[in-house]
């Protein structure tokens, strides 16, 4: 086989698994959307089956075969042929899968994924039933398998850095809990001491955020804010589930969810800016890596930069509302009727610590992350039992919001995550804040006129930014390397910082 022949085979097992992934995400994409109750078991065989499939198909020794044959990782290079950058990054991509892929055993991965489903039901159960007991031989089910996966990829015994890292590697590459500490140290503290100068100034009335508001109403409102903020609905669409999430079932197939409740507007409402912002990433990918390996966000975190940057730096801003207001109004003249653009501007900012991170502000979101950071490392590192975790919480979240919960359903049990064995998944959360503002800083040096057009409703000039400076890389650059080519900076708290503490000082005159 020659060069030509080896790279174009090796972009058809990417392209067979791209094919079998996507096919595993209708399948899921539809358990979440459509399917009725009693089609769940069958569905979850349809997924494990399809799921085998695409890790066989990859792992099989032809991947590591032509990986071989076409050159070394630094170099690109054999004999006299020499890859292109993007083949050269293409290649790149899929010998770091195939190395880590091809280091679990095939009973290891369906072992894991058929508890994962089990672990996943118990926990909807102890959830419902406030039953921490219930759930916790699954989580530490759980705990052991991500254990097991770490080692199998050769962390914790010393060379690549410990269990922990190993699990944040996946979201985060090159990312280790040492550098996460380092900046959610300080991030923990500047942010617990803005929420106390915000708690002693006095609230707005935001009690008209609880009035009727018609779900069709929000629906038909929704529609129009997607395609606003630049939402293609001929390449993808919007649909109802009871947790919002976004995915790619094709390179023109992106499908974005959300939720609506009668009595909170701003639930289906933020839910669908946030998934926007992921949904536009995966569309603004480049014709060249459309369809292959590289056509995904850099990480977990710089995904999370791009929709908290619309909802919150966008959707949270004054000017975005004061070009988008009057259309809200007009599709709620009820219950908006007596509400300025600055009443909904400062209720849509409003600082209130909760038990809850999915329902949590702008200033203690973050807060809840670097908790449940906390939570893990000490669960890593042998240092906290899980059957300590509750009350471990507890007292974290007296110390870092002020709140104490009653229930574990409100505390512990609150996340999926944990019930999947995504440990190591959180932190890209608050690593998407401070990547996100710091993508923010640069947008407006080079564009001063952004923040002016959002008023317009006119988002060409931010589309085009982060279409020539972010989504043209895909996943070609690792973070670090991405922030570094746009900002010409290492990932800091001072942008994200800042940008609270001026926003905040203006809304409640601290
Ligand atoms: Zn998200």
């Amino acid at each position: 086989m020659n060069f030509d022949e080896a790279l174009e085979k090796l972009h058809e097992i990417d392209r067979e698994c791209r094919y079998l992934d996507q096919t595993a995400a209708v399948l899921q994409w539809d358990q979440e959307t459509y399917l009725p109750p009693q089609g769940v078991a069958d569905r979850a065989e349809q997924l494990a089956f399809v799921r085998k499939l695409v890790h066989e198909r990859f792992i099989a020794p032809e991947t590591g075969r032509l990986l071989k044959e076409l050159g070394s990782d630094s170099q690109n290079l054999r004999g006299d042929e020499s890859l292109s950058p993007l083949e050269g990054d293409f290649c790149k991509v899929m010998r770091r899968r195939y190395d880590k892929a091809v280091k679990l055993p095939a009973d290891f991965v369906s072992a894991a994924a058929r508890a994962e489903g089990l672990s996943q039901a118990a926990w909807v159960q102890a959830r419902r039933n406030n039953d921490f007991a219930a759930f916790l031989p699954h989580l530490n089910a759980m705990i052991d398998f991500a254990r097991k996966k770490a080692r199998y990829w050769g962390f914790g015994n010393g060379l690549l850095g410990d269990e922990y890292d190993g699990l944040l590697d996946i979201y985060e590459p090159g990312m280790t809990a040492r550098n996460i500490s380092a900046l959610f140290g300080p991030l923990r503290d500047g942010l617990i001491s803005l929420l106390k100068r915000i708690a002693a100034r006095p609230q707005p009335d935001v009690s008209f955020l609880n009035r009727e508001y018609d779900v069709a109403a929000q629906i038909r409102f929704n529609r129009v804010l997607m395609d606003r903020l630049g939402f293609d609905s001929s390449r993808g669409r919007l649909d109802v589930s009871a947790h919002p999430f976004t995915t790619s079932l094709g390179s023109d197939d992106i499908r974005i969810t959300t939720r609506y409740y009668p009595a909170n507007l701003l639930s289906g409402l933020f839910s669908v800016i946030h998934e926007s912002g992921h949904a536009l990433y995966e569309m603004g990918f480049p014709r060249e890596i459309r369809g292959t390996c590289l056509a995904e966000g850099a990480s977990m975190a710089v995904h999370e930069s791009q929709s908290r940057f619309w909802e919150n730096v966008a959707g949270r801003n004054r000017l975005f509302w004061d070009g988008l207001f009057p259309l809200l109004r007009d599709h709620f003249p009820g219950p908006l009727a007596s509400v300025s653009v600055e009443d909904f501007y400062r209720a849509v900012n409003l600082v209130k610590p909760s038990y809850i991170r999915v329902e949590a502000d702008e200033v203690s979101y973050s807060l809840h992350v670097i908790l449940r950071f906390e939570l893990e490392k000490q669960l890593f590192s042998g240092e906290l039992e899980p059957e300590k975790l509750p009350e471990t919480w507890r007292k974290l979240m007296k110390e870092f919001l002020g709140l104490e919960p009653e229930t574990d359903a409100e505390g512990v049990l609150q996340d999926v995550h944990w019930s999947m064995g995504s440990f190591g998944y959180f932190p890209s959360y608050a690593l998407g804040n401070l990547y996100g503002l710091q993508f923010w800083a640069k947008l407006s040096a080079d564009l001063p006129q952004a923040e002016q057009a959002m008023g317009r409703g006119d988002f060409e000039e931010i589309h085009r930014w982060l279409r020539e400076t972010i989504y043209r890389w895909g996943c070609r650059l690792d973070p670090p390397d991405l922030l570094q080519k746009v900002t010409g900076e290492k990932l800091s708290i001072t942008p994200f910082l800042s940008y609270l503490e001026k926003k905040y000082t203006g809304l409640y005159g601290l």
